[in-house]
């Protein structure tokens, strides 16, 4: 499917759970935020449903996420049917790592490509200020035992907060002697994340090079998203930088996002999108379903406004209910 500027869509990004056993500080407030009641969430089999709705419009990427994807009981099976849909490539997910190595081995037995891990720090007490979760040793568990999967692509995800003590060198540094591919991420100014200041590629840069070598820029693709990679002498992985503000790539983007509670939406900034889960729910055919995401997709916005502090029709909901 072919939006009204052009750009392919075959991308999906699926939050299963607006709920989180983290409570990240730019991302969610300490007393949590209020859940969605579990009938307003929709079913795997509903989320399935759209799934193959979808793939006979040319989506062929699915990324689960949340909240945090591994505290909805039973993701696993979800992973299964997805990955049984005609036209589904790639099933990949993204966490917090806190449940990973009880969930791994069903994960990929069941069809998982890839794994993201968000992880911010190596240091315990930075860890447990920015997730309230005392937590770190599990979550580095947890990647050490996705290491048992040679064709699983694993990627580590880090958010530089502007702090002195967050050490980017050691986060970088995962990607030297394992094939991760460790990635910085601009923070967004969306619910609480709106508090911090972005840290650009640039700055990253700068502050990397003269401690872990060169950074060349990486030619070929990676991945099923905006990211760059560059390639560093020795590292097994790559660094790479998904830079929503200092190199917006919105000209290329492919994704569209589908929250916990059924709304499709088609910009991380922006409210537009279409509710499937009334469509769901009412008895509507796979063609009326089908018409309506068809719609929304045309209705996609051209780019994101992150830099402009007013605009219409503006996200009130956070990363955690979006599903970041
Ligand atoms: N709980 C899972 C996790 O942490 O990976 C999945 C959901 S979380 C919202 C997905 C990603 O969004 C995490 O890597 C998190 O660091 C990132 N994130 C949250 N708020 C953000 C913001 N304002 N700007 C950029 N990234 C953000
Ligand atoms: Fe939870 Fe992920 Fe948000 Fe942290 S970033 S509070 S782990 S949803």
């Amino acid at each position: 499917m072919i939006d009204a500027y052009g750009r392919k869509i075959d991308y999906l990004r699926i939050s299963v759970t607006d709920r989180c056993n983290f409570r990240c500080q730019y991302c969610m407030p300490e007393e949590g935020i209020e859940l969605r009641k579990h009938d307003e969430m929709l079913t795997f089999d509903e989320i399935t449903r759209i799934v193959r709705i979808m793939s006979s419009i040319g989506i062929r990427k699915i990324k689960l996420t949340g909240g945090e994807p591994l505290v909805r009981k039973g993701v696993h099976s979800l992973v299964e049917d997805i990955r049984k849909i005609d036209g589904i490539k790639d099933i990949t997910m993204t966490t917090n790592g806190y449940l990973l190595e009880d969930e791994i081995d069903k994960l990929v037995e069941k069809g998982l490509t890839g794994i993201n891990i968000s992880l911010d720090t190596l240091e315990d007490t930075l860890f447990k200020n920015i997730t309230r979760v005392d937590g770190l040793e599990r979550v580095l568990r947890g990647i050490k035992k996705t290491k048992d999967y040679k064709e699983l692509n694993v990627k580590v995800n880090c958010v530089p907060l502007g702090l002195e003590e967050q050490d980017l060198k050691s986060i970088a540094l995962l990607a030297k002697e394992d094939k991760i591919h460790v990635r910085f991420i601009e923070m967004m100014p969306i619910g609480l994340g709106k508090k911090y200041m972005f840290t650009s590629e640039a700055e990253i840069i700068k502050e990397l090079e003269p401690e872990i070598g060169e950074f060349k820029p990486y030619k070929n693709k990676l991945g099923n998203g905006p990211s760059h990679y560059y390639e560093i002498e020795g590292f097994k992985g790559k660094i790479g930088f998904i830079s929503a503000l200092s190199h917006k790539f919105c000209h290329e983007c492919n994704r569209i996002r589908l929250t916990s509670t059924g709304y499709l939406k088609t910009c991380l900034q922006y409210d537009i999108g279409v509710d499937l889960r009334t469509l769901l729910r009412n008895g509507s055919s796979d063609e009326e379903i089908l018409k309506a995401i068809e719609a929304a997709i045309l209705s996609k916005p051209m780019e994101h406004n992150f830099l402009n502090s007013s605009i219409d029709n503006e996200e009130q909901n956070g990363m955690s209910r979006i599903g970041g």
